[in-house]
């Protein structure tokens, strides 16, 4: 039996996997192909609807895509790849509880993706906050919401000013779509809150580039930059953070302020298992891999280049560098769910073709632009050179992300979703509790009182 595995469920893994499984579905049915799909997730996140999900516009469950039900012809496992040792064609994997265990294989795709890409600022570990996982989307929620019990209740005007204080450092699609979301969330609610002002609340975005949300052109980056302006946001260009030491956050242009929330989405970098391979990485720390989405070295920047092709080796999305032939050349392809979601057709089909003896293809693209949502009934958009803003912007990026999620089950879901939240009142209900799930019952086994254990959420 051939065993081809993917590494990682994400927007690449996924659909190389559910097509892979389609294609390969006779051989898989006979025995003669096993398609093997490891993550230390049993879901698939979809990752632009992590603000929603954070905003409580949608629940996080209909967010990601379970594996086990959505991939049925795949052996799936639940653990972190370890290592990855090609010429043996061979991988570790680590599984929740237990000792690693070794997979062979003879084919292997790698698509980890990125993790966000921290730099050494005082107090960022500590007191940050990415937004790459749905866990780090609930954890926000509950902990934005958190911040208007801890004004309303304390005495102390420094705890209330740095509780309604909230900071996003980076402006791209997931600083700048967080920030919208939840500033939205946080001008709404609090009218719950008849002892806190709107006007008490202060959110900041600090971006190191001269503008914000690059993705969808300078022209609507802009008017993106002035509506978040017009909401109270106070945006820092040209901007970044200099240190956060217990919640203290100083500014490179001087600006210091107190704030118990820090949202870091400066930038995603390789996720670092690649530094575990004998594959070929990139000065930058990708994989390197050619247009037919081939692990390769010598391959040429914005240029069909085949390279040296390391055998048996495929790669594609975050943690790889491809060369973008498109007519808006980048050079390499930017990381994108837009890029990851195509690379990962042309991936499948190329396992497909080299399994059955045929020609490999190319990956091109065109640039067809980008849509982001700025909160309810806000957004922009420039798609094939049609530039929109407001709830136009805002229907087309719910459209585009609702026919792209996969499953009509979850298409379902997220849509119901939507429309409950269009009749009804928003959901304010945080559920900090989960994140400390055991320790009413150890009060109690303590004798001691249950609420007392109950703590703030980061
Ligand atoms: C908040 C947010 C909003 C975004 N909005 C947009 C948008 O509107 N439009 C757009 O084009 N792009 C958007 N993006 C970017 C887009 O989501 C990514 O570019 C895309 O997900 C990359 O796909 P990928 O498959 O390479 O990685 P991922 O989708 O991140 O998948 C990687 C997978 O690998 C798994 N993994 C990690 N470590 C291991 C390991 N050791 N072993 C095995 N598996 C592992 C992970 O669990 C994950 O399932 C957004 C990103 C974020 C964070």
């Amino acid at each position: 039996m051939k065993r081809i595995v993917v590494i990682g469920a994400g927007h690449v893994g996924f659909y190389v996997a559910e097509r892979l499984s389609k294609l390969l579905k006779g051989d898989i049915k006979r025995g003669q192909v096993e398609l093997m799909v490891i993550d230390p997730n049993q879901h698939m996140t979809y990752q632009p609807f992590l603000p929603e999900a954070a905003a409580g516009s949608i629940s996080p469950r209909h967010g990601v895509v379970p594996l086990r039900q959505a991939l049925k012809h795949c052996t799936i496992l639940t653990g972190a790849v370890t290592e990855i040792k090609h010429a043996e064609r061979k991988l570790m994997v680590q599984p929740y509880v237990g000792p690693a265990r070794e997979v062979e294989y003879d084919e292997v795709i790698v698509a980890p993706g990125s993790v966000s890409r921290p730099l050494p600022i005082p107090g960022l570990a500590d007191t940050a906050i990415g937004i790459k996982s749905m866990g780090e989307a609930i954890w926000l929620r509950n902990h934005v919401l958190q911040r208007f019990d801890i004004a309303a209740t304390t005495e102390d005007p420094d705890v209330r000013r740095k509780a309604l204080t909230f900071l996003t450092v980076g402006g791209g699609f997931a600083g700048a779509e967080t920030l919208g979301e939840l500033e939205d969330l946080t001008a709404n609610i609090v009218k719950n809150y008849p002892m806190l002002d709107a006007s008490e609340i202060k959110w900041y975005l600090v971006e190191y580039a001269n503008k914000i949300l690059p993705e969808v052109g300078p022209e609507m980056g802009a008017y993106a930059a002035r509506e978040l302006t017009k909401r109270g946001v106070d945006i820092r260009l040209g901007t970044t953070l200099k240190s956060c030491e217990g919640g203290h956050v100083v500014l490179t242009d001087g600006e210091e302020f107190d704030s118990d929330t820090i949202i870091w989405t400066a930038g995603v970098m390789p996720h670092p298992l690649l530094k575990q391979t004998d594959l070929p990485i990139g000065p930058r720390g990708h994989l390197e891999c050619n247009t037919r989405l081939q692990v390769a070295t010598g391959v040429e920047a914005g240029k069909h280049t085949v390279g040296e092709v390391v055998e048996g080796a495929w790669g594609a999305g975050d943690s790889t560098q491809v060369p973008d032939t498109s007519d808006f050349p980048m050079d390499w392809c930017t990381p994108s769910a837009q890029h990851a979601v195509r690379q990962a057709r042309t991936l499948a089909d190329n396992v497909y073709r080299s399994h059955v003896g045929r020609e490999l293809t190319q990956y091109e693209h065109k640039y067809i632009g980008s849509v982001a949502g700025l909160g309810l009934y806000k957004g922009v958009a420039n798609t094939y050179g049609f530039k929109a803003k407001g709830l136009l912007a805002w229907l087309m990026h719910r459209g585009y992300h609702l026919s792209r999620v996969p499953g009509t089950g979850r298409k379902g879901r997220v849509l119901a979703d939507w429309i409950v939240g269009f009749f009804t009142k928003r959901e304010m209900v945080q559920l900090g509790e989960i994140q400390a799930g055991r320790e009413p019952f150890e009060a109690i086994a303590a004798g001691t009182d249950p609420a007392r254990a109950a703590k703030s959420v980061g």
